[in-house]
């Protein structure tokens, strides 16, 4: 079994995951976080809470037309932040205090996200947030810029991928699960919707970092998964 390597946890060292949408990031992100005693830090549930906050007050329509005046004064004003929710590290989002984990990640804002996540404005605003989180280090961070643009520094990046048949059925089972009753062929068009808005924005498009190593976990379990990343900490922090 991997013993926790002291050096590693010393340097403080930030882990970057980035990747397309519904490849099991969070997840991954998550388990690494409780096993090598970093912060998880989830960048998509920030851009999720924007887009929230702008659906609630009606700055992005039915269409995703966004009235941007009112939606940069208000972001303004927004507090997002995460609270502790359980005993390995598990947090959850609040926006001006109150609760929103679930709110965020319903098909709706799912299908709003990506048009928001794309003004340049809401970036330098999550991007200010990040920046708190990791400035102490010893955290993992999954999104789609991180290892490109809010910390190229990152000492280990990973870029995750999967095809999209693969990332809509994940998603449409979480969703199942959680009570929701979702049209599989809805959640494909979002799952390749956001693929293609996120490589395509003018700001911090997604990228695979030039030193981001690729999992493509179309065929992998978590465990699959997890050898893998633990055969790589050992290589580079034994
Ligand atoms: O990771 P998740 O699917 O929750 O992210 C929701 C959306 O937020 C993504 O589809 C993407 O448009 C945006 N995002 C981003 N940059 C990040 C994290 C998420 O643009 N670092």
């Amino acid at each position: 079994m991997f013993v926790f390597n002291m050096k590693m946890k010393k340097e403080r060292i930030i882990i970057a995951i980035d990747g397309h949408s519904s490849t099991g990031k969070s997840s991954f992100a998550k388990l690494i976080a409780s096993k090598y005693g970093l912060i998880y830090v989830d960048t998509g549930a920030l851009y999720r809470g924007v887009s929230l906050f702008a659906a609630r007050n009606s700055f992005i329509d039915r269409n995703n037309v966004i009235d941007t005046a009112p939606l940069e004064k208000g972001v303004a004003n927004l507090n997002l932040q995460f609270k502790p929710s359980g005993p390995s590290g598990e947090s959850e989002l609040y926006m001006d205090g109150e609760l929103v984990e679930r709110e965020i990640r319903t098909l709706e804002i799912s299908s709003k996200v990506s048009f928001i996540a794309a003004l340049p404005f809401v970036r330098k605003f999550v991007d200010s947030i990040l920046e708190k989180y990791g400035a102490e280090r010893g955290v993992v961070m999954d999104g789609r810029d991180i290892g490109t643009v809010v910390f190229p520094d990152a000492e280990l990046k990973i870029f995750m991928t999967a095809s999209a048949e693969v990332r809509a059925t994940r998603r449409y089972r979480e969703m199942t699960a959680r009570g929701e009753n979702p049209d599989y062929n809805e959640v494909l068009k979002n799952v390749r919707e956001r693929d293609f808005i996120d490589e395509n924005r003018e700001t911090a498009p997604l990228r695979r970092a030039k030193d981001a190593i690729l999992l493509d976990n179309s065929d992998m379990t978590i465990q699959d998964q997890l050898d893998w990343i633990e055969k790589i900490i050992k290589e580079r922090w034994n």
